[in-house]
């Protein structure tokens, strides 16, 4: 599969330069007569050579519609009512009819420098699939689609799509829906049953264990097991799927989503082996022992604590011990002492993506108030000048979670708890603060808010240590993660690491990328060779 700018250099046509004419282009030296002459042929044939430009693009790499970015506009599919919604777990957007989705797939400029495909961190060749789609070939999109994402249905629905924010189109008008594209060709191909196991035609005969079953370890695994080799997924949990499974909520991918996926793996050979915590139930040098490589992805679960007074009351959470309560509730499991939200006064502590999917869960629990504080001022609205156009922007960003209700407060930080007689959070102690780096409190400004429920959503720190990490003695980044060469091997030979391990916490699109990087230095490590992309 190639990509579109090097398709483009096939086909001889230079995907660099300007089409517009420079002076360097005409040899303006001599009288002065041809010098002027030359001065007017400089813009006409520009102009000719920005024409031809255009037509040899229209001609030859057909384009689905030249003017389709001037006609129509930017529409995403319609979010759920609130209040219906609220009154379940199932995802919060609704279906987008196929023939929206062409005509939005033809304001794709089809860009000679496509800056969105370098923004997506798997590389997703979007102008190619854009245009495929607006021609209705959806068979040819979704084969272009999985030769560089292993789970478009997945970054379809949860990605932040950073391939919109550098998006050409979005300099001056909103970008490209890429994320709903992408989504809608993977969802059809389900649906016309064109996703089907693909064993490999010979196995190499080499063994390959995958520590840890969230994005990383099932891209690895994924393409691991298409190289030949016979690969098993050890998994601590009960379910296969790391934080697909265990953290992001319902209403942001529901599981038969994620359980299609994994049903197409197992067909293809992909062992998975769950209630397998290994470093603890299973032995680190067994599988020194009995594989031929290993791959650690387990994540960075080690949550940021808050060390103040009263963090030991009762009622105070991680987010990570709230939100895999509910989405097992949701697969049907009896959850003892469930932490619920129901009637209580609320306070969410960070105001990120954990936060905001600890809002959505809460507010699904019907609570009586809830509060989100973040230590950071407010993002401004529009993308701020210190992050211009092709970068991820700073800017306020209002999830679905955030519009069903539930108040932002920014510039706060969190002195103590109070709790009740009976060792329960009552009361939350805060003041408002400067801006970063210092934070500095400002005098006068101490509050107290009622709060029964305090859930920390304060980020990760790295990797567990105890366990697998220290038994195996792996030397780790400043940062704490683990640490590896460019071939994702970490200092020891023969054990590879990716995905929140590798890189601390991050997004599931890059967790993808990671495992499919460090399948293909596991493949080359082993054989050799490798044709792994
Ligand atoms: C609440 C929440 C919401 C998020 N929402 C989004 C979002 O909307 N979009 C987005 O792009 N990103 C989101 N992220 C980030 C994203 O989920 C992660 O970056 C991504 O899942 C990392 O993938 P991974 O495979 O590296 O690790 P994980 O998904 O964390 O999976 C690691 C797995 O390894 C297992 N494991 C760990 N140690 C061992 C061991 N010793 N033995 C066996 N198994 C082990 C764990 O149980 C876990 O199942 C969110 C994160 C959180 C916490
Ligand atoms: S995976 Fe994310 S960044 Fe890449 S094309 Fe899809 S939405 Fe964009």
């Amino acid at each position: 599969m190639h990509d579109s700018v090097s398709g483009r250099k096939e086909k001889g046509l230079n995907t660099a330069q300007p089409l517009a004419a420079t002076e360097e282009d005409f040899n303006t030296e001599g009288t002065e007569a041809t010098e002027k002459k030359a001065r007017t042929l400089v813009p006409v044939l520009g102009l000719l050579r920005v024409l031809c430009g255009l037509c040899v693009k229209f001609l030859f790499l057909t384009m689905g519609k030249v003017t389709g970015f001037k006609e129509y506009t930017r529409e995403m599919p319609a979010r759920r009512p609130i209040a219906d919604r609220l009154d379940d777990f199932l995802e919060v957007y609704q279906p987008f009819a196929h023939t929206s989705v062409q005509t939005q797939a033809a304001r794709c400029m089809d860009c000679g420098i496509p800056f969105c495909h370098t923004g997506c961190p798997v590389s997703n060749i979007i102008p190619d699939w854009n245009d495929l789609v607006y021609k209705s070939r959806w068979k040819d999109a979704i084969r272009v689609l999985h030769s560089t994402n292993n789970f478009p249905e997945i970054t379809g629905r949860i990605c932040p799509a950073p391939c919109e924010a550098s998006c050409v189109l979005g300099i001056n008008e909103p970008p490209v829906t890429i994320k709903v594209i992408e989504k809608t060709i993977v969802e059809r191909a389900f649906a016309e049953g064109w996703v089907r196991p693909e064993p490999p035609a010979i196995r190499t005969g080499k063994r390959i264990a995958v520590v840890g079953s969230g994005p990383s370890g099932l891209a690895a695994a994924q393409q691991l097991n298409r190289a030949g080799h016979w690969v098993t997924v050890f998994e601590k949990n009960d379910r296969v799927g790391g934080l697909l499974r265990y953290g992001i909520p319902d209403f942001k991918l529901e599981k038969t989503i994620l359980d299609q996926r994994l049903e197409q793996m197992t067909a293809e050979g992909v062992s998975f082996q769950t209630h397998s915590h290994v470093g603890s139930n299973v032995p680190v040098e067994d599988l020194r022992k009995d594989f031929d490589a290993l791959l650690l992805a387990g994540g960075a679960e080690q949550p940021r604590d808050l060390k103040v007074p009263g963090r030991d009351l009762e009622g105070i959470h991680f987010a990570m011990e709230f939100l895999p309560q509910q989405n097992r509730r949701n697969a049907g499991d009896a959850v003892e002492n469930q932490i619920r939200a129901t009637g209580k006064n609320v306070i969410i502590i960070g105001g990120g993506d954990t936060g905001a999917d600890c809002l959505g869960t809460t507010h699904r629990q019907k609570p009586r108030s809830v509060q989100q504080f973040e230590i950071m001022p407010a993002p401004p609205p529009e993308r701020d000048p210190s992050t211009p156009w092709p970068l991820w922007p700073l800017q306020l960003r209002t999830e679905s979670s955030h519009e069903e209700g539930g108040i932002r407060n920014w510039s706060v930080a969190t002195t103590s708890f109070a709790g009740d007689e009976n060792g329960h959070v009552k009361q939350l102690h805060g003041i408002r603060v400067g801006p970063p780096p210092k934070f500095e409190p400002i005098p006068g400004t101490e509050f107290t808010m009622d709060a029964e429920l305090v859930l920390l959503a304060m980020g990760f720190l790295g990797p567990v240590r105890q366990g697998a990490v220290e038994q195996l003695g792996l030397k780790l980044d400043p940062r704490g993660n683990i640490s590896t060469d460019a071939s994702y091997m970490s200092s020891v030979p023969g054990v590879f690491a990716a995905g929140d391990m590798r890189r601390g916490q991050s997004l599931v699109v890059w967790a993808i990328s990671e495992g499919r990087k460090a399948a293909r230095a596991i493949d080359l490590f082993l054989m050799g060779s490798t044709r792994l992309k």
